[in-house]
């Protein structure tokens, strides 16, 4: 898996539209302090899904969007693309490139798209789970992130490894499904109440 492009447009400090070209090899980026250099780390958390706005060293969601500078107004959507190469057939789908979407309107609402089609949240997360780019994933390492590893309970540690090995995606589908029966086993009562009611 390569990550081929990010391109920003109103996410934090990037007013205007940024692309940005990751080529084979080591990418670095560099800067002076408070140039924005964390601030690419975080539209890529924030593309994959990120919703935990502590994550994005933010205190609410719509601290994301350019909120303006003395010289500019503030902007009323972000909008994230990350465009992945996926010629290794790292993600079980047929495209050989990837591109993930999110938006967000100062309204609160908010848009996701894979391969500029319009989908949901759960299908970004699903298509990024087990893929060590995933929630629970291990492709950012920000500051802190190894001595929260290392001082981590082993619970926390077992989530990492569960997406090193590659099972996030079952243990999803098995929680959905015991979901989905336990509404049907509730639904069964209620026709049972019913049929009783009717006898
Ligand atoms: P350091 O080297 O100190 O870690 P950095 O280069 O990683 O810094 P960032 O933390 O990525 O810098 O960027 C901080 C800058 O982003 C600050 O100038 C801050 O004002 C700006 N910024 C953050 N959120 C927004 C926003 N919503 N609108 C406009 N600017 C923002």
């Amino acid at each position: 898996m390569h990550l081929k492009r990010l391109e920003i447009f109103g996410f934090k400090s990037f007013a205007d539209k940024t692309n940005l070209e990751f080529k084979n090899g080591i990418t670095a980026i560099v800067g002076p302090n408070g140039s924005g250099k964390s601030n690419v780390s975080d539209a890529i958390k924030w593309v994959l899904g990120e919703q935990k706005i502590k994550t994005l060293r933010g205190s609410k969601m719509e601290d994301v969007i350019f909120s303006g500078t003395e010289a500019r107004k503030p902007l009323g959507v972000a909008e994230v693309s990350l465009i992945i190469d996926n010629h290794s057939g790292s993600f079980p789908i047929e495209y050989s490139e990837i591109s993930v979407t999110r938006r967000l309107y100062r309204s609160g609402e908010s848009e996701y798209y894979i391969n500029k089609s319009p989908c949901r949240l759960k299908d970004v997360l699903d298509l990024f789970a087990d893929t060590g780019l995933g929630k629970e994933g291990y492709s950012i390492i920000g500051q802190g992130k190894i001595d929260h590893i290392v001082s981590s309970n082993s619970q926390e540690r077992r989530l990492l490894i569960e997406e090193a090995a590659g099972i996030v995606k079952f243990k999803n589908r098995k929680l959905e499904s015991q979901r989905k029966l336990e509404k049907t086993q509730d639904n069964l009562y209620r026709i049972g109440d019913i049929i009783l009611e009717l006898e």
